[in-house]
């Protein structure tokens, strides 16, 4: 608690800040995957640039301004996006490249103030409640945010300032650009929602601008009459709870009144590292998926050394062209980090499905994270628990014992590699992802290495009709 000296010398303590002195920054970068690759490449400036997957399956991860004035918008098929803006360059995502220039960003953030919490990679709640005195009000700080991301990113964001995360992130997207069929209207930067002025922002908002509200919710409303969030606020007390049911009536209520008392979080350790792929074309071929398996594996597996964390347990994700999904997990009783061990486990459970289904997506995940591999503790066998390793409510009678070999080739593997992992860490580190790798990933055209999230919104490459002999269309 701070004091404050008075001049007659005696310490008056100071207030506690309370929920209504809060002031909380959104700061959201603008069009971020599709800005980052106009920075990396000048020569898409002032175009409509579409970041996504090419392939029939693929969506618009983010877009440009200029890809925006026809209407173009993430989440959005990318086959209906080209009929839509046929100008528009469409361009790989580079994940990495992303999670890079984010670092800066949230290095940046986390200078203002410790009470970051990240949401996204180009998004982030600051709490500067306590930072003002040194740095200046929200506005201010708001401004030297933007300043300092154009200036050492060369990239620009917007600014939500307010009293609670709710109307901040609001704020944040009133500050946006505009982009509309007659051209970009710039956006302001920063907008500030001044305490007490929450309602008269709030209020003329449409109610789907408001968390919780969906397509299905927004229908029911629509159906109420009830258009802006001036509207809902209007009703008499209980109405929502009546309409939309107790919870989710409750929560909209709370949001009209501007309520929202949720803390800013700093940052959240991970609880998982993974990596998923949806194919263009469904994959029949077991040893096709062994490869792609491979491929994820190894990404993922870097990820979690880079982290300096080890991991217990493994899932693998199946999706089938019929949407049926399966999962297989296998936890190991001591902890790995060498991309073999990984694989082996990875391997086996990948094995256990029985593929009678094309595979439309694949995915595996590494959690039950642990320090790093050095100081790791060696299995003690009579520690060992052939239940240790499940495979869910779904494991079959006889599954114990495989899984429990299978540990002891992950402990062989862990041993024999756990070094080699670090020295290629090493050697990618210094020379780049794709110098060195898995003998299986070497392909004619070199060496395939995935990096977490490359073209997680779905297959690049050509769209399927051109490419059918190979399946995943790669
Ligand atoms: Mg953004």
């Amino acid at each position: 608690m701070a004091e404050r000296s008075t001049g007659g010398g005696r310490p008056v303590p100071v207030p506690p800040d309370t929920a209504s002195d809060r002031v909380i920054l959104h700061v959201d970068m603008d069009a971020f995957f599709a800005s980052v690759e106009v920075l990396d490449d000048p020569s898409l400036t002032g175009r409509p640039v579409i970041v996504g997957g090419r392939g029939a399956r693929g969506v618009v991860a983010a877009c440009t301004y200029e890809a925006r004035m026809f209407g173009v918008h993430s989440a959005m098929p990318s086959t209906l996006a080209r009929r839509l803006c046929p100008s528009a360059v469409f361009v790989d995502g580079r994940f990495h490249r992303y999670v890079e220039v984010s670092a800066k960003l949230h290095a940046q953030l986390t200078a203002v103030t410790p009470l970051v919490e990240g949401i996204s990679l180009d998004e982030a709640f600051l709490d500067v409640t306590g930072a003002r005195q040194l740095l200046g009000d929200g506005a201010t700080i708001a401004g030297d945010i933007r300043s300092a991301v154009s200036g050492e990113l060369g990239l620009s964001c917007s600014v939500g300032v307010g009293r609670s995360k709710f109307i901040a992130k609001l704020a944040s997207k009133a500050a946006k650009p505009e982009a509309g069929r007659e051209g970009i209207v710039p956006g302001r930067g920063v907008v500030v929602v001044p305490r007490g002025e929450e309602l008269v922002f709030l209020h003329p908002l449409p109610v789907r601008a408001l968390w919780g509200v969906g397509t299905v919710t927004g229908r029911k409303l629509d159906a109420l009459g009830i258009a802006t969030v001036g509207d809902m606020a209007a009703l008499p007390d209980g109405a929502l709870e009546r309409y939309l049911g107790p919870a989710q009536g409750a929560h909209l209520a709370a949001l009209c009144r501007a309520d929202d008392p949720r803390p800013v979080v700093p940052e959240q350790a991970a609880k998982s590292v993974g990596h998923e792929e949806t194919f263009a074309t469904d994959i029949w071929d077991r040893g096709t998926l062994h490869g792609h398996l491979t491929r994820m594996v190894d990404a993922s597996a870097t990820q979690l050394r880079s982290a300096g964390r080890t991991a217990r347990t493994i899932t693998v994700k199946i999706k089938f062209s019929d949407f049926a999904l399966v999962t297989r997990s296998h936890s190991m009783v001591t902890p790995v980090d060498a991309t073999p061990a990984i694989g082996a486990v990875g391997a086996a459970l990948l094995d256990s499905v029985e593929l009678d289904r094309g595979v439309r997506l694949l995915g595996v995940s590494l959690s039950g994270f642990g320090p790093t591999s050095e100081g790791r503790q060696l299995r003690l066998d009579l520690d060992s628990d052939p239940r240790a390793g499940g495979c869910g409510p779904d494991r079959e009678p006889g599954e114990g014992n495989h899984l429990a070999l299978i540990d002891e080739e992950a402990e062989r593997f862990q041993s024999s590699w756990g070094a080699v992992s670090a020295a290629v860490d090493a050697i990618r580190t210094r020379y780049g992802g794709s110098s060195v790798g898995p003998a299986s990933l070497v392909t004619p055209d070199g060496l395939r290495v995935r990096r977490r999230g490359d073209a997680p919104w779905g297959p690049g490459g050509d769209p399927p009709s051109a490419d059918t002999t190979r399946p995943g269309g790669r």
